[in-house]
């Protein structure tokens, strides 16, 4: 498998040529634009990684599957699905023309950032330093590193430059959708994107919902079967943007890209996949690693359709 995926990185390193790395949020310019790498976590528990696996970066928006499992814990689904809808928007991740002209209005998703920012409103905690705690708890856990934390300059460097997320989340109250100090919302939403990880960490966290919820050391049902089943249907759905449906076609696992260049995926009973590419498209998704996946998805024939 090791080999498999080291010719796969190298097959498709050249693809790092094209794109872009994410500049709107100032910090993540420092991202390295030729990096690709991936690890594999199967259901056996074995590791395989590639290319320039160690690199480091932020999650940001592979967070959201993760806090939409904790507000389904806290409120279950009919409380959450109040504040949020459940269809693809075909919109850009972090467009708002649909906020207003939606009836009743609320965000259509929570992998869109108005989705995601109504989400972290209702994580429960006295305060934002609990909210977050409990976050990175579960983010610890799933991801098997109880190292994991915040890159402080990102978190700066976002809740600085974030005024579009900053804009929607007030309309969001102004609508009703969200309640509360919105700053502080922000926030938590900033911290949860912040999160610094490697290719590893996100496999074990897509091991985690391809294997629907259970510790696969201890047999713990931790979350349970029902939330990563429909965690795992928004991302086939929304997951990769206003390109989820040309991913389902050309991938056709579960997957969830972030503007740091990873891209976490579940295949249900089979494996979790982490890939980095800090190189994106247009739409904000990894170029290379997409290609990886690709090649990779008909490798094994991944898909799940
Ligand atoms: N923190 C980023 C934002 O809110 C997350 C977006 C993303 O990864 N697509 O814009």
């Amino acid at each position: 498998m090791e080999l498999l995926l080291s010719e796969l990185v190298s097959r498709n390193r050249h693809w790092t040529n094209f794109g872009n790395v994410a500049t709107y949020i100032p910090e993540l310019k420092n991202a390295n634009k030729d990096a690709l790498g991936i690890v594999v976590v199967d259901i056996e528990g074995n590791i395989y990684k590639a290319g320039d696996y160690e690199t480091k970066f932020t999650i940001q928006s592979i967070s959201k599957p993760i806090t939409l499992m904790l507000a389904l814990m806290d409120y279950g689904p009919d409380h959450v699905f109040e504040k949020v809808g459940m269809e693809p928007t075909g919109d850009p991740f972090n467009s708002m023309r649909k906020l207003e002209t939606i009836n009743p209005s609320r965000p259509l998703n929570p992998m869109i950032n108005a989705g995601a920012i109504a989400v972290a409103s209702i994580i429960r905690g006295k305060d934002n330093e609990e909210k977050m705690d409990r976050i990175l708890q579960l983010f610890r856990k799933i991801s098997k590193n109880p190292n994991l934390n915040i890159n402080e300059n990102v978190y700066l460097s976002e809740k600085k430059t974030g005024d579009r997320n900053r804009a929607m989340a007030y309309f969001l109250r102004d609508v009703g959708i969200i309640e509360g100090d919105v700053e502080a919302i922000l926030d938590l939403y900033f911290k949860q994107c912040s999160i610094e990880v490697t290719c590893e960490d996100i496999a074990h966290i897509g091991m985690f919902l391809a294997n629907h919820g259970v510790i696969k050391e201890t047999g713990e049902q931790y979350v349970p079967k029902n939330i990563t089943q429909i965690v795992k249907t928004f991302m086939v759905t929304c997951g990769m943007y206003d390109a989820s449906g040309e991913f389902a076609i050309q991938v056709g696992v579960p997957a969830k890209s972030g503007v740091g260049g990873g891209i976490m995926c579940a295949v249900p009973n089979r494996m979790g996949i982490g890939v980095v590419g800090p190189a994106l498209d247009k739409k904000g998704n990894s170029i290379a690693g997409v290609k990886v996946l690709e090649s990779l998805s008909k490798e094994l024939a991944l898909s799940i359709f």
